[in-house]
């Protein structure tokens, strides 16, 4: 009760807002080197007017014109920090206001090259102009009507054209709001196909954040901590990470090893028999891009037959485009039984995906999977677009990988503090280490490296099981001089933390 709330800047709901250009070009404050591009951004004037009406169409960077976090991220963190639980922690100290292709602007004006993409999402970008075109219209035709009432064209249409883009056999979908809702059906789905109780699971994956899934990750901190108890019926076995293999193998006896590991541990007497479901994630995004050996899924694959396990596959990271191939596991020639979609998918919109043989996705009984939400009319029609535009876009992974992987070897040469480098198609980490020889990882660099990053006019997320990774996650068609012209600044980054001049 008191006061009311304040109102965001601007006042009344966005009606007579007008886009203004700054008279000048603004003076940009590029670091390192002269942007690729110094045009002139759109700015709203209420910058945090969330119904401003913003044509960012013109957004070209990266340009910083006010040192981040600027005034108006400030005021936008306070707002955070008042209204919305501590539990949520938001990794870089700025207020976004619009992002259009490889580009995102903040609340001060400064636009940056975006490798996060919204953690993965935005893999052709953000806002592609045919998958917004496809939302508004649906918005102009139906918002909801939910699918447990009755169907549309947007839901069964996405659904034949998964059947159509999935591995051979995966034919029928059901479509929710999340990855981690769509984790939770992919695991209902394996129980009440096999009427099993247990999962196996790996310690550095990342699943979700419900109390299943958080259920199905080793890290603790800050996932699980406080939330016990958890699904007791839960293995977390070591995935096929080569740079920190348990036993120092290497990737083709490490792959043999961890699946060799994960059968001893299914014989054992209280889970023998009882397995429902591996799940794993072709990489690891999270975890910070662990590529598995090329051994890993087929062996994996052979375990599950053998023992009459499903095979769930969670592509919501690495899957529609992220690795060259529209799905992950097509690296690894293994065709699973439940493929879990989400992320990208959507186009910017929320999803989440199911798809899976029939006989293992029939098994549930009628009513007994669904949501209110789940498969809504616009998300789908966004996706269907998001599916094409991504598609198109897909042989340019090529280049892209090419030129990461040549310039974050030289990275890797050039700076000892960097334990490994690896990926694949337009999904990398970076892990940073006080020591080549302990691999004792170095969570003070990774986050130094992301806010020099920010500074330099980078969106860098982190990840690794230890927080030691900066990930990147740039579209899949960003322009190639656009993405060295990221690297060079991440290189610059990378000097400025060691030099101790990151805050
Ligand atoms: N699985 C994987 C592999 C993920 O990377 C994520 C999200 N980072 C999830 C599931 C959960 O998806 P969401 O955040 O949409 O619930």
């Amino acid at each position: 009760m008191g006061e009311a709330p304040p109102r965001p800047p601007g006042g009344t709901a966005g009606r007579g807002v007008r886009l203004i250009r700054t008279p000048e070009p603004w003076k940009a404050y590029i670091p390192v080197s002269q942007s690729l591009f110094v045009g002139e951004p759109y700015r709203s004037r209420l910058g945090h007017d969330t119904m401003a009406k913003r044509t960012p169409k013109d957004l070209r960077g990266p340009k910083i014109v006010a040192v981040p976090p600027g005034p108006k991220s400030k005021a936008a963190m306070a707002r955070k920090e008042r209204f919305i639980t501590n539990a949520v922690k938001v990794a870089l100290p700025i207020d976004v206001t619009a992002a259009e292709g490889p580009f995102v602007q903040d609340a001060d004006g400064n636009v940056y090259i975006d490798l996060g993409g919204g953690i993965g999402v935005q893999t052709a970008g953000h806002r592609p102009p045919s998958v917004i075109r496809a939302a508004k219209d649906e918005l102009d035709r139906l918002t909801h009507i939910s699918f447990m009432v009755a169907t549309y064209a947007p839901y069964t249409d996405l659904a034949a054209r998964m059947a159509e883009i999935c591995p051979p056999g995966l034919t029928k979908s059901i479509f929710l709001n999340s990855g981690s809702e769509a984790i939770e059906n992919a695991v209902k789905i394996s129980r009440a196909a096999t009427k099993r109780a247990w999962l196996v699971s790996f310690k550095t994956a990342f699943h979700g954040r419900t109390l299943l899934d958080i259920s199905l990750t080793g890290k603790d901190k800050p996932y699980r901590d406080g939330f016990g108890p958890l699904v007791r019926e839960v293995i977390l076995a070591d995935y096929a990470y080569p740079y920190r293999d348990p036993q120092g193998l290497p990737p083709a006896e490490c792959a043999k090893a961890r699946v060799e590991e994960i059968e001893r541990l299914i014989n054992q007497p209280e889970v023998a028999g009882r397995v429902a479901a591996i799940l794993a994630e072709p990489v690891q995004g999270e975890g910070g891009m662990i590529v598995p050996p090329k051994e890993f899924f087929p062996l994996l694959r052979k375990l599950c037959d053998a023992h009459g396990i499903v095979l769930v596959d969670d592509e919501v990271q690495a899957g529609m485009g992220r690795t060259g191939k529209l799905w992950a596991i097509e690296n690894w020639n293994t065709v699973p039984d439940i493929l879990v979609s989400g992320k990208a998918v959507g186009g910017g919109l929320p999803f989440g995906g199911v798809t899976g043989k029939p006989a293992v996705m029939d098994r549930p009984g009628p009513g007994s999977l669904g949501g209110t939400f789940g498969g809504n009319p616009v998300v789908c029609a966004a996706a269907l677009e998001a599916i094409d535009v991504i598609q198109k876009a897909l042989p340019k992974t090529k280049k892209l990988e090419a030129l990461i992987r040549k310039r974050l070897d030289e990275i890797f040469d050039g700076h000892d503090r960097v334990g490994e480098v690896r990926g694949i198609g337009a999904m990398w980490a970076l892990e940073f280490v006080k020591d080549r020889r302990t691999k004792e990882p170095d969570v003070e660099l990774a986050r130094a490296v992301q806010l020099a990053g920010l500074k330099n006019g980078l969106v860098l997320l982190t990840a690794g099981f230890f927080n030691n990774c900066i990930r990147l996650l740039p579209p899949i068609n960003i322009p190639l001089p656009l993405m060295a012209k990221a690297l060079d600044l991440l290189e610059d980054s990378l000097d400025l933390a060691l030099a101790g001049k990151a805050a």
